[in-house]
């Protein structure tokens, strides 16, 4: 099949004027002007017109099993309460209110133009229950607050992986999982080839909790039966790095709370990644994310749109409009390679899914090619609808 369109984003290299991709089977043969393509290939030709063909969207860090709570909690500026106000709702929901959660969040992205998701769910035994209408890597949320659990970590192994392509292990933060957990992660990482992935240095109340053994999340989590006896000697980070608890094979969520001597940490730390959820960050207030010190020193900043009890809804267009918002000095190419290449890289994807190349799976988008003076990278950050038209896997589908 060959693919016409007014403009191709390959994001490998520049985009090609009247472009055509070849697609044979699941993955893309080629990529180049219309013209050139036509001396070497044959087959059905798909005429996009008027179109811009890009990369599907990865979106590294979503919880789709909360996408019943858009609108639920209000923005109040306390990470603490917002964990009550959760906490509260979610004890509202049965299993079969978290199983629709789910597939009206994979729609939603999908409409989004979003090909490629990295789900969390606290609920691995209901992933046998959803059939993803995208690529799809699942992670099994586990929690062991009040007392070390590692044997979590085999459960949720043993739920999907018999039942998932691709998954992976989240031990929630080092507020609500044992070192012992993450030790247990890390340990069937060593002989199993997936992911793993954590939330670290998120708000001000865990800096406080760790830091200063202080503050509203010390005493929520104390009051609950959390031991506190790992509080008091570092920032999140320093405590996660001493115990060795994450490397370089790791997708870290949000790392907004750094102090001076966790950016020297960082210098010598595995260079894992980093998932940036935009608008997250701004409904809770976080302090600035470190974009430029991090990518200076070398890690791959990914986006993702956290779940819906912190946002609006699951378009990472959205997000890269609210990152270029909050970052004067960022392009939309730069945002733009942040929801693809980079997303890819942190999902061992790299030159398969993120971008138009030769070998690379054939999960692409078409967004119309609105005239204006803008140039290619801004018309596709501006877009605000239903994608029009989307191919997954090689198959032409409907986004809506
Ligand atoms: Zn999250």
């Amino acid at each position: 099949m060959i693919i016409r369109s007014r403009i191709v984003v390959p994001m490998e290299g520049e985009p090609i004027e009247d472009g055509a991709v070849v697609v044979e089977g699941n993955r893309i043969a080629s990529v180049a002007r219309f013209d050139d393509v036509g001396r070497h290939h044959s087959g059905h030709l798909v005429d996009l017109g008027e179109h811009i063909l890009l990369p599907g969207l990865i979106n590294a860090h979503c919880h789709l099993d909360y996408t019943m709570l858009r609108g639920k909690i209000a923005p109040h500026g306390s990470f603490t309460e917002w964990i009550r106000a959760i906490n509260a709702e979610k004890a509202r929901l049965t299993e079969q209110d978290y199983i629709d959660a789910i597939s009206v969040g994979f729609a939603e992205a999908r409409r989004f133009g979003t090909t490629t998701i990295a789900n969390l769910t606290a609920f691995p035994h209901l992933a046998a229950t959803v059939t993803e209408p995208v690529r799809t890597w699942w992670f099994g949320e586990l929690i062991d607050v009040r007392n070390p659990n590692p044997g979590l970590a085999d459960k949720a192994v043993a739920l999907l992986k018999p039942v998932k392509k691709h998954w992976g292990l989240a031990p929630h933060a080092p507020f609500t999982a044992s070192k012992q957990l993450y030790a247990r992660c890390n340990e069937i990482v060593r002989g199993e080839g997936f992911l793993l992935t954590t939330h670290l240095a998120e708000s001000a109340d865990e800096m406080q909790m760790f830091r200063d053994r202080t503050g509203s999340l010390f005493d929520f989590l104390r009051s609950i039966g959390r031991p506190m006896n790992d509080c008091g000697s570092g920032t999140p980070l320093s405590f996660l790095l001493q115990t060795e608890a994450i490397g370089q094979r790791w997708i870290i969520a949000h790392l907004n709370e750094l102090d001076r001597h966790d950016f020297i940490l960082l210098g010598d730390a595995p260079k894992f990644h980093v998932v940036h959820c935009p608008r997250s960050h701004t409904f809770f207030g976080h302090a600035t994310f470190a974009l430029d010190r991090l990518q200076a020193l070398g890690f791959n900043i990914c986006l993702g749109t956290d779940s819906l009890a912190s946002n609006s809804d699951l378009s990472l267009f959205a997000e890269m409009r609210e990152l270029l918002r909050n970052e004067s000095g960022l392009s939309p190419r730069e945002v733009l390679a942040m929801a693809t290449l980079n997303g890819a890289l942190a999902l061992g994807q790299r030159g398969l899914l993120g971008t138009i190349q030769p070998g690379a799976f054939a999960d692409l988008v078409a967004l119309p090619n609105v005239p204006s003076d803008a140039d290619v990278f801004e018309k596709i950050v501006a877009f605000e609808e239903t994608v029009p038209w989307m191919m997954l896997n090689g198959d032409i589908v409907t986004a809506g």
